[in-house]
């Protein structure tokens, strides 16, 4: 028979012995084997009851964040969204009126802001343009989804909660940045 590759191996066709007839001695084999994982430490985790450690340069799922007094500090530059490869984001801009001091930090922030997680490669590029320390990946995921249209990330979605009427929450969301709340230096 002619070869196409030097992978060809010729298959051996020799009559079992009684023992091997029997299987006895397999089975017995695999045994031992199976029990001998059960004294070893498990190498599963009970998740979602029970997570790994993230690496310390994890980039996951990005968070809006906001000021120590609970304002959103998004000021719609767009900064973002140019830096960004896969063209993920999108948003509007919208002026701040009198009385809404409270609620966005700057003088225009971002009335619409949208990422399509389908298309973020979580590069962290936005993390790095913005300049007001407004978007970050957080140490968590987006969850799967069987809608595209779940992958559709509304400000609703991304805003870390508000420290002042949730700060267990607005903690949790932060991470391992809550050591510095006012950002990691990149506000100017
Ligand atoms: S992490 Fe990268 S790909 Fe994802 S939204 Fe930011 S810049 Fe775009
Ligand atoms: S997240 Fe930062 S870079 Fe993006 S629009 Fe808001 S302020 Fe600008």
């Amino acid at each position: 028979m002619q070869a196409l590759t030097n992978r060809l191996k010729v298959v051996s066709r020799k009559p079992m012995t009684f023992w091997e007839r029997m299987y006895l001695p397999a089975i017995l084999k695999g045994m031992i084997i199976t029990f001998s994982h059960i004294f070893k430490k498990r190498p599963t985790i009970n998740y979602p009851e029970k997570t790994r450690p993230f690496s310390p340069v994890f980039r996951g799922l990005q968070i809006l964040n906001r000021d120590e007094e609970g304002r959103e500090k998004c000021t719609a530059c767009g900064l973002c969204a140019v830096a960004c490869p896969a063209e993920a984001i999108t948003m509007e801009a919208a002026e701040r009126k009198v009385g809404e001091e409270h609620l966005y930090k700057e003088e225009k922030y971002a009335a619409k802001y949208e990422i399509n997680m389908l298309r973020c490669i979580f590069c962290g590029f936005c993390e790095e343009a913005c300049p007001k320390d407004a978007i970050y990946l957080s140490e968590t995921f987006a969850p799967s989804n069987f809608q595209r249209k779940g992958f559709i990330y509304g400000k609703e979605d991304l805003l870390i909660p508000d420290p002042k009427k949730d700060p267990e929450a607005y903690k949790k969301a932060l991470g391992s940045r809550a050591k510095h709340p006012e950002g990691h230096g990149n506000e100017h």
